[in-house]
This record gives structure tokens, C-alpha cells and sequence, in this order.
């Protein structure tokens, strides 16, 4: 596929390949762009911010509800494309893309709702015969950069917010999962989006992002990665808003109260949906008094039923991993916690990009495959005696994105609620939820802003104060 920028489709001077995880052939090839395809391609935004800025909300509504409907139309197209450049069954993929085409719809809807308050400015010792009232304007380029595991979902919570809010958008997919993004592009200009509004660049992150973040037309940053490039974006993109969605190694508390079968149901969904490459994926689970010997017994025989392979063949229960690189990787910190102490309870096995569904037994916690976010198909357990000593090692952690406690006390999961760092909270499921309507973000090294398009608007719109001055 090709780029696009100045309102057209563009070849690059090199191409990039975009390869199925699986068996490493590939599936399509995208311009390796350079940072000054990135300059013309904010040069031609210039124009389209302005053309949205004057679009209505409702003409907004119109594009953006029209694209979800094609997107509807399309939803086996999408699956496909997903499945094939990111790896994740496809049954997976057509969730993704029945969530993505709800949060384009959820966005379309928020375009009509964009709105101000009214300010009791007599309130104040000068402000007698005075009207104020604030008005929510576009922050004019907006730019979306997205990580590879959820290529279109991911890509639809910053472009559709952005649009709606009337604003002009500059788009860098992965370089592992290209492809949906620039079909989303595709999908936008058959819904009459105007060509100048977007444009989407495909390309080495550490070029293209970095282009893209130091360019000062580009006046909001919203960034969904992992925490070292947020961190190395947040130093480059100077005076800048920046929205940043940021890695986790999510815990899980499980009370001795708690069915012990519904936490290994929850958790076979929660830690190991594609293949553990979701950001609030179950990756530590904390046994507290005596439920440990059980609740391993039981997540090790409903984990062994986990079948890895080819993402397109309907028996498969987990794809690859995004990378064999990848897949290494998560091998090396499973073998660094065994020699450390640790015990393989089922999986630990790799064969090229597929990793086993993998269930660690007697984790430290300054072991890697727990104090690190391992973005892989494994779960480390722990054994803590009480619920503080739990608490205080589910927030023991650089991070704070998703937190989860099966419990049925409900002064435990009050307790839980309000001592636990975390930007979600999940009482009697796995720490991996998600409504796209919710205001979601992290705390701590996760980031900060929120997305879903309610929030995300606030954060891609600016505010203006407007005083009357009545005699
Ligand atoms: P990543 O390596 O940080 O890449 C994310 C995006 O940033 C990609 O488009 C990448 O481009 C680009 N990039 C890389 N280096 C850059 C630089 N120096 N300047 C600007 N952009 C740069 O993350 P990933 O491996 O794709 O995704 C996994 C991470 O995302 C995990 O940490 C996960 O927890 C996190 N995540 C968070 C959320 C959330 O909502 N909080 C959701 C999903 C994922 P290239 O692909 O070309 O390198």
C-alpha cells in the first residue's frame, strides 16, 4: 500500500515489508518514509485544519457515523488484514474491529456534544453586568501514534476523537501493523472525509515519530506505546499537549473467598488474549492465605488447554506474537526466573513467533517476568499471607494501569479500590476490560491523559474564555 499525504496516495523512495508473524511471508509492502515526507505531509494538514475547523459538528457526525457504518460493511476485510500483519486469531480480530467501528460511532455521536459553560461572572467583585461563557475550539494538528497490537481499534480511539473535535490528523501506524491504519484511511475518504484532514505516514518510529513530534505546527500528541519511546517523545515534542498511553504488568489479587474456577476462566481471557500483547494483560497473579496450591492447580489445567498456532486456522486459540524477536525474548525471562527459582506449571515452549501459554509457580518479585512488563503469553504467581502484604506488592511497581481483585468481600474489594495505584480498577475479573466509552488511562509510569472519545475530545480540544462587558 501506498501513503498518504497532501490530499493523495504516494509511493516512497524504499518500501518496508509488512510480514504474517506466523510464517514470516509477506503479506504487503508500505513506503519506509522519511522525515521529509513528514514536513509535506504537515504542510498539506495546514490547509486541512482549516477546512475542519469550519466543518459543523453535525457535517462531523455525518463523515464520522458513515465511516462506521463502512466499517461495519467491511468487518471481514478488516478481520483478515489485522490477523495477517499482527497475528492475533481471528476471532480476536473480528471483536477488534466490531469495537473499532463502535468507538468511530461513539466519537461521530460525541461531534454533536462538543460544548462550553456558562460562567456566573457577577460572582466575582468586578464582574457586575458581565457574561462569560468558555468555547471548546480544535487544537488544530493533531498527531495519532499507535503501537502495533490492536492496529485498527488503537488507530480509531485517536482519529476519530480528533476529527470530531474539528481538528486535521497526521497518522504513524506500527511498522509491524501498517495496513489497518492505511485501510481506515481508505474507508475516511470513501466516507467523505476531505482528503487534506489526514494524512497517514508509514516508517521507522525513531524517524518519522520523532519528525512528527518536533514539528511545532503539530499542537497535540497523543501516543499509545510503551513507556521508553513515550518517555524519549514526551523530551522531543516540546511546547506541545501530549496524551500518553503507557505499558503495565497488571496484578490480580485472588481472595481465599474467591471461586477459584471463575478466577482461572478469567484469567485463561486476561492474560493470554493475543497472546499477552495487551497492555492491562493479567501478567501478575498474587494468592493470598491458602488458596496457592489450588489456584495453580486450577489455572494450570485450564492454561494447558490454551492451543498456540496459526492465527487463521479456527482451531487456534492464541496466534504469535508480533515478532519471533519478540517470542525470544519472553523465553529468556522464563529461563532467567527458573534459574532464579521459579517453577514452569505448563507451557514455556516456543516454536518461531508462537510462544506457549505459559503459567509460572513461586515468582519473586524482583524477578523479570514480573517487575517488567513482559507482553507475552505468561502469568507469574505469587503467595502473599495477608491482603496488605497483596496490596502492597500489586502497587510495588513502576506502573499503575489495570488492577484487578476476585473477591467477595466487599470490604476487601472497597479497601482494594481505594488503596490500589491504578488507572482501572476490575472487582471479580481479570485486570483486561474494556468498554471503548470509558475513560481510560493510567497512573504512574502508565501515562496520563484519558482516552475514549468523550475524554479524548476534552484532551484534542482547546478552551476559550469569552467575556461581555454589559454597562
Ligand atoms: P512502541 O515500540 O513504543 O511503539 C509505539 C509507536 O511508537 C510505534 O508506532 C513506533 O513506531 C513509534 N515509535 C518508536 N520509537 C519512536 C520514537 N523515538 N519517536 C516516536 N515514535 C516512536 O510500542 P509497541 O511495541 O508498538 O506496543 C507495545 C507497547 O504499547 C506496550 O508497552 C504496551 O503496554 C503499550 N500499549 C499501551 C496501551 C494503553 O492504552 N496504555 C495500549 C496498547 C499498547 P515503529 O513501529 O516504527 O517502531
Amino acid at each position: 500500500m501506498r501513503m498518504f499525504t497532501q490530499g493523495q496516495w504516494r509511493e516512497g523512495r524504499e518500501a518496508l515489508e509488512v510480514r504474517n508473524p506466523f510464517d514470516n511471508t509477506v503479506v504487503d509492502t508500505v513506503p519506509r518514509s522519511t522525515a521529509d515526507d513528514v514536513t509535506t505531509a504537515i504542510d498539506g494538514l495546514v490547509a486541512g485544519a482549516e477546512i475542519m475547523r469550519r466543518l459543523s459538528g453535525y457535517e462531523r457526525f455525518q463523515i464520522l457515523n458513515k465511516t462506521a457504518a463502512i466499517m461495519g460493511e467491511r468487518l471481514e476485510e478488516l478481520a483478515t488484514i489485522i490477523s495477517r500483519e499482527e497475528g492475533k486469531v481471528l476471532a480476536e480480530s473480528r471483536i477488534e474491529v466490531q469495537r473499532a467501528r463502535e468507538t468511530m460511532e461513539l466519537s461521530a455521536e460525541e461531534a454533536k456534544r462538543i460544548t462550553g459553560e456558562v460562567l456566573p461572572l457577577d460572582g466575582a467583585s468586578t464582574g457586575k453586568n458581565k457574561l462569560g461563557f468558555t468555547l471548546r475550539v480544535p487544537c488544530g494538528i493533531v498527531a495519532a501514534i499507535t503501537p502495533f497490537n490492536f492496529p485498527l481499534n488503537l488507530v480509531v480511539h485517536k482519529v476519530g476523537p480528533a476529527l470530531a473535535g474539528g481538528n486535521a490528523v497526521i497518522l504513524k501506524p506500527a511498522s509491524d501493523t501498517p495496513l489497518s491504519a492505511l485501510k481506515l484511511v481508505e474507508i475516511l475518504l470513501e466516507a467523505g472525509l476531505p482528503p487534506q484532514a489526514i494524512a497517514c505516514v508509514t516508517g521507522p518510529g525513531g524517524v518519522i515519530g520523532e519528525a512528527i513530534a518536533r514539528d511545532c505546527r503539530v499542537r497535540k500528541i497523543s501516543f499509545t506505546g510503551s513507556r521508553d519511546v513515550g518517555e524519549r517523545l514526551c523530551q522531543v515534542a516540546g511546547l506541545k499537549r501530549v496524551t500518553m498511553e503507557l505499558g503495565s504488568n497488571s496484578p490480580l489479587i485472588v481472595m481465599p473467598d474467591a471461586d477459584l474456577q471463575q478466577v482461572a476462566e478469567a484469567a485463561a481471557v486476561t492474560a493470554f488474549a493475543n497472546a499477552g500483547q495487551v497492555c492491562i494483560s493479567t501478567q501478575r497473579m498474587i494468592g493470598v492465605g491458602g488458596v496457592y496450591d489450588e489456584l495453580l492447580e486450577r489455572l494450570t489445567t485450564r492454561v494447558g488447554k490454551i492451543r498456540a498456532g496459526n492465527q487463521l486456522d479456527a482451531q487456534t486459540n492464541m496466534g504469535p506474537m508480533v515478532r519471533e524477536s519478540d517470542a525470544r525474548r519472553v523465553g529468556d525471562w522464563v529461563d532467567e526466573a527458573v534459574k532464579q527459582g521459579a517453577r514452569v506449571m505448563v507451557g514455556g515452549g516456543r516454536q518461531g513467533a508462537v510462544f506457549e501459554a505459559t503459567v509460572l509457580a513461586d515468582v519473586k518479585p524482583d524477578m523479570k517476568v514480573t517487575c517488567d512488563e513482559v507482553f507475552g503469553p505468561t502469568v507469574a504467581v505469587t503467595r502473599a499471607d495477608t491482603i496488605e502484604q497483596a496490596i502492597a506488592m500489586a502497587n510495588d511497581t513502576r506502573y499503575g494501569l489495570s488492577a484487578a481483585i476476585f473477591t467477595k468481600s466487599l470490604d476487601s474489594a472497597m479497601r482494594f479500590a481505594r488503596e490500589v495505584q491504578s488507572g482501572n480498577i476490575h472487582i471479580n475479573w481479570g485486570t483486561m476490560w474494556r468498554a471503548d466509552l470509558m475513560p481510560y488511562g493510567g497512573l504512574k509510569d502508565s501515562g496520563f491523559g484519558k482516552e475514549g472519545p468523550k475524554y479524548a475530545i476534552q484532551e484534542m480540544t482547546e478552551s476559550k474564555m469569552v467575556v461581555i462587558h454589559g454597562v
